[in-house]
This record gives structure tokens, C-alpha cells and sequence, in this order.
């Protein structure tokens, strides 16, 4: 495992990360002992950076981990938790409501400080409220010693930019913007990082979209986006090939890139990710991949409010 400095924040992250949504059961009905298992061996494999959110199984995978956390040592682990977010279309970025959940999330995180927090999902809120309310909040929290690094995460990446421009932050949490389907990300990318902020870049199989079992049914994604990775799924699967693998091999590559968040329940998944990173990539099943994906090859969807897309 390879460890890669996170913005200017004097975190050294592990090039390969966990997402804790899955121990919400988001993609499939997932038992405690299942999801605890998964983030021990991930921490035993060299994992040391584990998201995961309120939202995620409406608290569930945040109490599972937090079964998890007290089972290890604390330091062992950078955790980054969410708040403003709290159900599909339940958002509350106020002051009041942030403080608060941090202070729910550390109950059931079973710990007393959270290592990164980020504001989830900012574009379905208003920027204006997020610059001059929701992340002078952050600081304060910061100074009380609750949160030692403040981001915020999101889908378009506009949102990551018109924050840039006004405040200083920690790090961003893009999400499907750097896999084979869709390198957007690449676009912020230097701008970013000219400010010292950290890039944790999550789903790099797009949310499901890049495995056997395919998207769950609340995937955003346009027909046309499905269609197209349901071909280069079967396409791989006919071919002997790994979709996973090369697909988890390809987000890792890019160095720029602290982190690349992937998200399992499975405590066989994840060693395996693990593994695959080790292993040279394979160029040729690459760019025959990346082919199939063309004619979707950077498109997204809408998410939040138009004018933050
Ligand atoms: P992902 O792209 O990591 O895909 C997860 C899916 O891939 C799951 O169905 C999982 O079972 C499957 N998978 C993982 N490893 C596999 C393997 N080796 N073989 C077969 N299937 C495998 O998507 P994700 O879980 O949504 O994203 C990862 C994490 O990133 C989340 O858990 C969350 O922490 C974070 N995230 C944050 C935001 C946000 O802040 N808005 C959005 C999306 C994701």
C-alpha cells in the first residue's frame, strides 16, 4: 500500500480507501458482523482512511462502524464522517444543525473527535449559505478541537470551484468524476491542488456501475450510461476479464489524486481491491474498455440545484 500526502493537511492517506456506505446496506441487506469484518481487515491490509456519512442506511453505517472503531486503536485510523445531509431529500447546512450532528455522529462513531469532515452533497444547498454560514461553523468546531480538517463533497464540480474562490478548505470528496467512464475531475484538478487541497476521489467502480452485479436501482444515472457499462460488463465477463479489477487499478493510478474511496461490506472485496492494486495494469484490456465507454465517455447527471451544475 502505497501512502500519499493529503493537501497540506500532514495526513498521509492510503492511495486506497474505505466507503462506509455499504455497511449502511445501500446496495444489499448487509449484517453488523459483515461490515465490522470488513473494515478490520481492510485496517489490517494497510487501509488507514474510512468515509462514511449519516445519510448512509439513515445512520446505520455510521453505528456499524463506530461497532468497529472501538474494537481497534482510534489512531489507527483518518476518519471522515458528513453532515447536511440526512435523508434523499433531506438537507439542513445551518450552523445549528452541523454542530449538532457532529455531535450524534461521535456517539455513534463511538469516538470523540472525527479526523475529516466534510458538508454533504453542497450543491442540493446554497453556496452562498455553505461560504459564509456552514463552513465558518467548521473552523469554530475546528478550533474546539471536534474536527481536525473541514471539506465538502459533492457531484458537480462547479460547487468544488465557486468554494474554492472564497474559503479556505482542507480537502474535496468528488465522487464518479474519476473512473473509465468519466475523468472530469481532471479538469479541476491543478486548481485544486494550487491551493494545498487535499483530492479524495470516491466510486471508482461509479457506484456499481463498473461491477457484475451492475447499479442498484436508485442509480442517477441516464439509461444511456447504464446501457453503455452493462456492454463493457459483459464484454469483460465474456473475455475473462476483471471490470472491478482494471476499474480500481485505473482510479488509484492517477498520483494527483490522495485517495480513491471504494466501497464494500465484503471482507473478500476488499482484500482484493487491495491486491489488484499491486498488480500491473493491463493496457491493452484498458484501452478496449475505454472504447466500449466512448460514447459516454465523460457524460454525467444533473444532481442538487440547477444553478450549482
Ligand atoms: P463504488 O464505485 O465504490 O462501488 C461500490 C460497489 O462496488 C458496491 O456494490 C460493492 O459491492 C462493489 N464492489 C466493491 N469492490 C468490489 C469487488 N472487488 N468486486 C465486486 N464488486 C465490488 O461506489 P460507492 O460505494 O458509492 O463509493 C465509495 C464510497 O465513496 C462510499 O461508500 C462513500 O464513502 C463515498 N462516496 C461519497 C459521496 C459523497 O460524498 N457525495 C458519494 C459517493 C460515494
Amino acid at each position: 500500500m502505497e501512502y500519499r500526502k493529503l493537501g497540506e493537511t500532514g495526513l498521509e492517506v492510503s492511495e486506497l480507501s474505505l466507503g462506509a456506505s455499504s455497511l449502511g446496506s445501500v446496495f444489499r441487506k448487509v449484517n453488523k458482523d459483515e461490515g465490522v469484518r470488513t473494515v478490520h481487515v481492510a485496517i489490517e491490509n494497510g487501509i488507514n482512511l474510512i468515509d462514511v456519512s449519516p445519510y448512509y442506511g439513515l445512520t446505520k453505517a455510521e453505528t456499524v462502524l463506530g461497532e468497529a472503531i472501538s474494537q481497534v486503536q482510534r489512531e489507527r485510523i483518518i476518519l471522515s464522517t458528513k453532515a447536511g445531509r440526512y435523508g434523499d431529500n433531506s438537507f439542513d447546512f445551518s450552523p445549528r444543525r452541523i454542530k449538532k450532528s457532529i455531535d450524534e455522529s461521535l456517539i455513534r462513531l463511538k469516538t470523540d473527535y472525527i479526523d475529516i469532515l466534510h458538508l454533504h452533497d453542497i450543491e442540493f444547498g446554497s453556496l452562498d449559505e455553505i461560504i459564509n454560514d456552514s463552513l465558518p461553523a467548521l473552523e469554530e468546531l475546528k478550533k474546539e478541537g471536534k474536527i481536525r480538517f473541514f471539506g465538502v463533497s459533492g457531484l458537480p464540480l462547479k460547487i468544488f470551484e465557486e468554494v474554492l474562490k472564497e474559503v479556505n478548505i482542507d480537502t474535496i470528496l468528488s465522487y464518479c468524476q474519476y473512473s473509465l467512464n468519466n475523468t472530469n475531475l481532471l479538469n479541476i484538478q491543478s486548481n485544486v491542488l494550487e491551493k494545498g487541497v487535499g483530492i479524495i476521489n470516491a466510486s471508482p467502480l461509479s457506484m456499481g456501475l463498473l461491477s457484475n452485479r451492475g447499479a442498484p436501482s436508485w442509480h442517477p444515472a441516464s439509461k444511456e450510461i447504464k446501457e453503455t457499462c452493462r456492454k463493457a460488463v459483459e464484454y469483460c465477463s465474456i473475455n475473462g476479464i476483471d471490470i472491478t479489477k482494471l476499474a480500481v487499478q485505473f482510479s488509484v493510478q492517477n498520483k494527483n489524486i490522495s485517495t480513491t474511496l471504494v466501497g464494500t461490506a465484503n471482507p473478500e472485496n476488499i482484500v482484493k481491491n487491495i491486491k489488484w492494486i499491486n498488480e500491473p495494469i493491463n493496457y491493452e484490456q484498458l484501452f478496449k474498455v475505454k472504447e466500449i465507454l466512448k460514447p459516454i465517455n465523460n457524460k454525467i447527471w444533473l444532481s442538487g440545484r440547477k444553478e450549482n451544475n
